[in-house]
């Protein structure tokens, strides 16, 4: 895909191949080396849901459009309410939502009126229908209401020529309601991203076929699968690749000629059945990165071309760790969303000591359980090994313990990251 313009971090590659790089720097790194798309389209307001906004949303008109009763009553002018006592009013007719009383309203009149129906001209004030009496074509009303009261002002959701959202905004649930509010039947919102991915491995297997001695199945591509379907891109899933050379120069070629971004997981391990890397430093520009963190390292990160790659461990923890720490953010800024909503952590006590080794970040899997109203505790979610895939099935949150930490005991306290919204 040719629209992007892309920026390479500066020249250090030796110091990238060398030594460890902290998650922040890989992920500074990363991010500064991609781009948001720049194509855009002009979507129903239905389908942009989801989407991330490619223009800013000024309000054609005031919502509401009229100023109306926020009750069901009668409006009055203020002037004409009681100090004390009970004054009786004659009531003309009815200002019903959506069929307005259009005649102005005469001094020591009342015009019933319902919810959302506009105020006649000259009312300034609703009384409640249950604060008054009414009898025929009169009503009474008492003391004790004050001027303006049960009454919504035009403009008061949004004020016409106002900026209702800016670009760069993911359109949730609210936001397309907003627009609708707007009488906006089409928003324009950035072109999805294409992703397209593949596993190697000799050992691998796809699902539906019987395993081989020595054979596992392909699980990395369903749960990248999974993680991508939350962002909102197009998806190309290209298989397993054996580890063959001209396979996975030819995996490479397709991928770079229809996506935007490519994953493939395993293959990037120091001696490792090394085609993965030889066709990358042959097609693009390539790091190969050892971070210090667990599970996660190593993971090659570069270009072929104008395509941006992400070269996840093999393991399958290992894959999901990676994906939320680098390929998560690069995903959100390449969508064009300017300011993704920052996965929140909580603080909690560990119910029971965590095995830690100090150096390196530790994304430990968690069940995170609030123990009495803004206080949580955290448990581990059994065995710890990058190969564990159930660990994140079973845990609900990330424990995450910086670089100098060492063992944690129980009833300290550590930061937790839950999984809501990311898995
Ligand atoms: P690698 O990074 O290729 O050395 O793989 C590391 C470990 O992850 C090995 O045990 C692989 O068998 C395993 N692995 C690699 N790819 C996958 C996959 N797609 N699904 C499940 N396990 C995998
Ligand atoms: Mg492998």
């Amino acid at each position: 895909m040719q629209d992007q313009e892309i920026t390479i971090q500066p020249g250090c590659e030796d110091e990238l191949n060398t030594g460890l790089l902290s998650v922040a720097q890989a992920r500074e790194r990363i991010l500064a080396a991609v781009a948001p798309v720049k194509t855009s389209e002009a979507l129903p307001l239905r389908e942009a849901l989801g989407r991330v906004l490619a223009g800013e949303i000024v309000a054609p008109l005031d919502v509401p459009s009229h100023t109306n009763s926020a009750m069901d009553g009668y409006a009055v002018r203020a002037a004409d309410l009681p100090e004390e006592g009970v004054r009786e009013f004659r009531v003309p007719g009815t200002s019903w939502a959506g069929r307005p009383w259009l005649t102005p309203i005469e001094p020591g009149r009342a015009v019933q009126i319902m919810t959302g129906a506009m105020m006649p001209e000259g009312a300034d004030t609703v009384v409640m229908q249950e604060q008054v009496e009414r009898d025929g074509d009169r009503v009474r009303i008492g003391s004790g209401h004050h001027c303006g009261q049960n009454v919504r002002a035009a403009g008061e959701d949004v004020a016409a020529g106002q900026q209702v959202f800016a670009p760069g905004k993911r359109l949730t649930a609210a936001d397309i309601g907003v627009l609708a509010s707007l009488g906006l039947a089409e928003v324009a919102v950035f072109r999805k991203l294409k992703v397209a991915f593949f596993s190697t491995g000799d050992e691998l297997r796809p699902v539906g076929e019987a395993l081989g001695p020595g054979e596992i199945y392909d699980s990395n591509r369903y749960t990248l699968y999974g993680l991508l379907r939350k962002l909102d891109v197009d998806i190309i899933d290209l298989g397993v690749v054996r580890d063959r050379r001209e396979l996975i120069e030819q995996a490479f070629n397709t991928a770079a000629a229809t996506a935007d971004v490519i994953i493939t997981s395993g293959g990037v391990s120091v001696g490792e059945a090394d085609f993965v890397k030889e066709t990358l430093e042959k097609l693009g520009n390539m790091s190969f990165w050892k971070i210090a963190m667990k599970p996660g390292r190593p993971v090659a990160f570069g270009h072929i071309g104008a395509v941006v790659f992400f070269g996840l461990p093999g393991n399958p923890v290992s894959v999901m760790v990676t994906f939320f720490q680098f390929v998560r953010p690069a995903l959100l800024k390449m969508s064009g969303e300017t300011a993704p909503s920052p996965a929140f952590t909580v603080r909690a006590r560990a119910a029971s000591p965590l095995r830690k080794r100090p150096g390196r970040f530790e994304f430990q899997r968690g069940i995170i359980e609030q123990s009495a109203p803004g206080e949580f505790v955290v448990r581990s979610a059994g065995a710890q090994g990058s190969g564990i895939l159930r660990s994140m099935s079973e845990a609900n949150c990330f424990i995450l313990l910086d670089p100098d930490r060492s063992r944690v005991e129980a009833g300290e306290e550590v930061e937790v990251q839950p999984f809501q919204n990311l898995i």
